[in-house]
């Protein structure tokens, strides 16, 4: 069994585009810069958008964090959005969700310029990574292609079993594999909750994708010996000894099911780190494809 480590590879990722960075950096070029808006003073958004912040200045990118008051109109904040596109400096930037109840979302992520949208949670981005044209992929299913290519799991001719139909997760990474090229090639089923018989199906992929948020749901008797197993699952479960009094779970029973698994991604250190990672690695094909 092979840990698919996370924190090892998006570490190696960042040292790659670092490299990239001083390249620019010697040949005279502006280096990527990265926005991010944060609305309110929410914790784990405020935490989320520093770390990212910190990572554009570990890989030498410039950074800009744009913090607007809880409070502010919808229109004011579409107004923002129309300016940060128009920004010729900027070369993409994220829009930290989730936004205040007062604004509706999707008309925010509308609003973003499809090239400057390294989420990659634009319908233009969705549409052109499903075309398999050049596209911002979001975050975690990029992050996911990332390990399984670099740890050359093998996933072509493979069943793949991608448990959850999210927009940013099961759904994307579902239309990846099942595509020409590294860590695809794969036969990918999509289970959500409307499933019958889930085990069934599970017991006969070669690779599972957990992505629903269910703590430990998939246990050893429903996977077959040898398979490949990402879980992006990521829950707080309470625990009262522990010292922050909650424990990160994902959504597969490790223990268990790794010692029946080839591989397997560990939670947490497994597809979470790979998330800035792969969101400096967006911000650095921006500045690239928008220099083209
Ligand atoms: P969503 O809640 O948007 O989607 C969950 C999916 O799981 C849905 O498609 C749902 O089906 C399906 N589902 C729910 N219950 C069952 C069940 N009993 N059997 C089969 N399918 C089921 O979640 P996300 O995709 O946003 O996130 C999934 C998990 O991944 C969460 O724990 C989240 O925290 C984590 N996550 C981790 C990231 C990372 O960086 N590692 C990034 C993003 C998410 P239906 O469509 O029918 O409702």
């Amino acid at each position: 069994m092979k840990i698919l480590d996370g924190k090892k590879t998006s570490n190696q990722i960042k040292e790659e585009i670092k490299a990239e960075v001083s390249a620019m950096k010697a040949r005279g070029e502006r280096v990527p810069h990265l926005a991010a808006v944060l609305v309110g003073n929410d914790g784990a958004s405020l935490t989320y958008v520093g770390s990212k912040v910190r990572s554009c200045e570990y890989v030498g990118f410039d950074s800009t964090l744009i913090r607007l008051e809880e409070d502010i109109t919808e229109q004011a904040l579409l107004e923002k959005i129309e300016a940060l596109n128009a920004d010729s400096s900027l070369d993409g930037y994220i829009v930290q969700l989730p936004l205040p109840k007062h604004i509706d979302e999707e008309k925010i992520l509308l609003a973003i310029d499809p090239k400057k949208d390294v989420d990659g949670f634009h319908p233009a981005n969705f549409g052109r990574m499903a075309l398999e044209l050049d596209a911002f992929i979001p975050a975690t299913p990029f992050g996911i292609m990332q390990l399984l290519e670099r740890y050359e799991v093998p996933t072509s001719g493979k069943h793949c079993v991608v448990v959850g139909r999210s927009h940013i997760v099961g759904r994307p990474i579902s239309i990846l594999m099942s595509q020409k090229g590294p860590a695809g090639n794969a036969t990918v089923t999509v289970a959500h909750s409307r499933t019958e018989n889930l085990a069934a199906l599970t017991r006969q992929a070669d690779i599972v994708v957990m992505a629903l948020g269910i703590p430990e749901y998939l246990t050893a008797d429903m996977v077959k010996e040898g398979a490949a197993i990402i879980d992006v699952g990521i829950t707080r479960v309470p625990d009262e000894n522990h010292p922050k009094g909650y424990v990160i779970k994902g959504d597969v029973a490790y223990e268990e099911v790794a010692q029946k698994s080839s591989f397997i991604t560990p939670v947490p250190g497994g597809v979470g780190p790979m998330t800035i990672a792969m969101l400096l690695k967006n911000t650095l094909l921006a500045r690239q494809w928008n220099q083209a």
